[in-house]
């Protein structure tokens, strides 16, 4: 469980994102590797409630991704075979909660497109995650972090105070 936050990134009134250090750092890793291109991938953890959000891995683009300026085409076949080692690692205790993406050179708004797949995967019963989320890594070679969730139908996301934690295995690694 969350433990020992380290970082206070934003306050905000409403709902809170604790992100696991091994996880963020993985994610940053992955950023500056991409850079100056576009990078991203999944995010996975698990949500008691809406409110509420914990990430506890992240998986990457895979190697057949496609790396631009402004867009990135993940590896989807091999997304989803890590996505299934992780459920199986995790005996399905850990749900698909979102996307994260990076945005080079850029600033942590949502592009139009952000918005539009936000509210795509909210309206979609079949889609994997009820209140998806979505992570922006801004900036490069510092990077701002924005976690987003869209927990309304219409409407535009709201912003989630995020906060760091180590979880115990991080520690013996
Ligand atoms: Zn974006």
């Amino acid at each position: 469980m969350p433990r020992r936050p380290l970082i206070d990134f934003r306050a905000t009134r409403r709902g809170r994102v604790w992100w696991a250090a091994a996880a963020l750092e993985e994610a940053l890793r992955e950023a500056q590797r991409a850079y100056p291109s576009e990078t991203g991938g999944l995010l996975l953890g698990w949500s008691p409630q809406p409110a509420a959000v914990v990430i506890s891995e992240v998986i990457g683009p895979g190697p057949r991704a496609g790396h631009h300026a402004r867009t990135f085409t993940p590896d989807s076949a091999w997304q989803e075979e890590q996505l299934a080692q992780a459920y199986e690692l995790a005996g399905r205790r850990l749900q698909y909660l979102g996307d994260w993406h990076t945005h080079p050179r850029g600033t942590v708004r949502l592009s139009g497109t952000d918005r539009a797949t936000l509210r795509h995967i909210a309206e979609h019963p079949d889609a994997r995650a009820d209140y998806p989320v979505m992570a922006v890594l801004a900036g490069g070679p510092l990077w701002q972090v924005a976690v987003r969730q869209q927990v309304r139908r219409r409407g535009g996301p709201r912003l989630l105070s995020l906060e760091v934690w180590e979880s115990p295995t991080d520690r013996s690694e």
